[in-house]
């Protein structure tokens, strides 16, 4: 009722007030009674004009699209005033409040790493993240409310999006665009979509190397299985000679011995692969390395070549020893194994004007043809398979040493020339130097 008294007594007082002064003005001519009604009358319209002057100060404020600074009247003016202002800031504040809970939904959807698009009940854009604009070639703000199907040119994506119970991803291309894509949708709300992208290039390249990889071992290890298998065969069916007892048992030492130095590589690239990296903080002698490489190499060489060996006795790198090792192992042993005899084999630490600390394994033997550098490092890669074969190699040397040398955060650096030789170098970071 605090809200009806002011304005009650407004009524009241501009009538008294009225009436007052109408009296006193009717009395000094002579008609104090009509004084006293149109005075009354004129008190009762001056109060009635102050409350619709404030009427329409609320109104205009109500008419601007302002929610805060309502006109601050008395009374049932000022009341209602407060109260919708009150409404509308609490509306705004629950409006502001949605507004930051769809940003930050949106904003989770654009860090998704797969593509997402929400399509309407016509298969307009409604909104879709960097991810989709990137891997559909759509953008993001200006082809929103665009038809999907008009923007991606990809017959399957298209069917997919028309079939009426698409529950399995597909898998398609985009023209000009390179990689596989794949697709998933899902129906929601009232008719419209939700479509999943994901670029899968990397996964079916992965597939392919692990596929590759198994069929490389079984072959790898299947070969001098079969040769065993024959000589065992021979050896029980055939009467042999003590002579010829002795040649099939070194035949068949030889195989095992493949395949024994076959599984040491592979569990040496699987110890690389599961094993954290490298310590910073232990320091391994460029010396030291190069006189254990040394003795193996002389041994592998038996004098039929020329070796230097060019060390650097301060010098020391930071990582883990063995990995170092059989890093630097397989590149002086390739090099004695494809350089003919009285080549000659040099291995050097240099350092580089940038900091970085090189091994450097050079020979004068075969060499590689430049069509074969790119790939030289995958897992039994292999330029001549039968002469990898014939000197003992397993075709995964070069893919344990670019490893072990990648864990370090450096990298595996070819070059070579055709019967002239190569030179293989082992670059580490500044970081690791000392
Ligand atoms: P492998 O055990 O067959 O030597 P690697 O991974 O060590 O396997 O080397 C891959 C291939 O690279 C070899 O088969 C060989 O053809 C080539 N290669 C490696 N080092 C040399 C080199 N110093 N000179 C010529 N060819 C080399």
């Amino acid at each position: 009722m605090h809200w009806l008294l002011p304005r009650m007594f407004m009524a009241l007082a501009g009538l008294g007030l009225g009436t007052g002064v109408g009296y006193v003005t009717g009395a000094a001519i002579g008609t104090p009674r009509a004084g006293v009604v149109l005075g009354a009358l004129g008190g009762l319209a001056l109060a009635v004009m102050i409350d619709a002057l404030r009427a329409r100060r609320l109104l205009a404020w109500l008419r601007s699209t302002q929610v805060v600074d309502a006109p601050r009247n008395s009374g049932f003016w000022g009341e209602l005033g407060y109260r919708v202002e009150r409404a509308l800031r609490s509306r705004e504040r629950d409006l502001d409040h949605e507004r930051e809970r769809i940003a930050q939904f949106l904003s989770a959807i654009e860090a998704s790493p797969n593509g997402v698009v929400l399509l309407d009940s016509h298969g307009q854009i409604e909104w879709c993240n960097s991810t989709a604009g990137a891997d559909l070639g759509i953008d993001p703000e200006r082809d929103l409310r665009q038809p999907l199907t008009n923007l991606v040119r990809a017959p399957a994506l298209v069917a997919h999006l028309h079939a009426p119970d698409s529950i399995e991803p597909i898998t398609f291309s985009l023209p000009g665009r390179p990689g596989t894509l794949s697709a998933l949708i899902r129906p929601y709300g009232d008719g419209q979509k939700l479509l999943l992208t994901q670029d899968i290039t990397q996964q079916l390249r992965v597939d392919e190397m692990r596929r590759d990889f198994v069929a490389n071992v079984s072959h790898e290890i299947g070969t001098p299985l079969t040769v065993l298998a024959g000589f065992v065969e021979t050896m029980r069916t055939i009467e042999l000679t003590q002579a010829e007892q002795r040649r099939v048992l070194g035949l068949m030492a030889e195989q095992t011995d493949r395949m024994r130095t076959l599984v040491d590589d592979l569990l040496a690239l699987a110890q690389l692969e599961g094993s954290p990296r490298p310590r910073t903080d232990q320091w391994v002698s460029v010396n030291a390395l190069m006189q254990r490489v040394e003795n193996d190499a002389r041994a592998l060489s038996a004098n039929r070549h020329e070796l230097l060996f060019e060390a650097d006795a301060s010098a020391a790198i930071a990582g883990n020893e063995p990995e170092l090792l059989s890093a630097l192992s397989n590149l002086v042993m390739n090099a004695i194994r494809h350089t003919p005899q009285q080549g000659r084999i040099t291995l050097a630490w240099r350092r580089r004007s940038n900091g970085n600390g090189v091994f450097e394994v050079s020979d004068t033997g075969i060499g590689i043809a430049p069509e074969h550098l790119a790939r030289l490092g995958e897992r039994f890669y292999r330029v001549d398979s039968s002469r990898s074969r014939a000197s003992g190699g397993t075709g995964l040397g070069l893919a344990i040493a670019k490893h072990a040398v990648q864990r370090h955060g450096g990298e595996l650096e070819v070059t070579s020339v055709v019967d002239k030789g190569s030179v293989f170098r082992l670059v580490f970071p500044a970081a690791r130097v000392r």
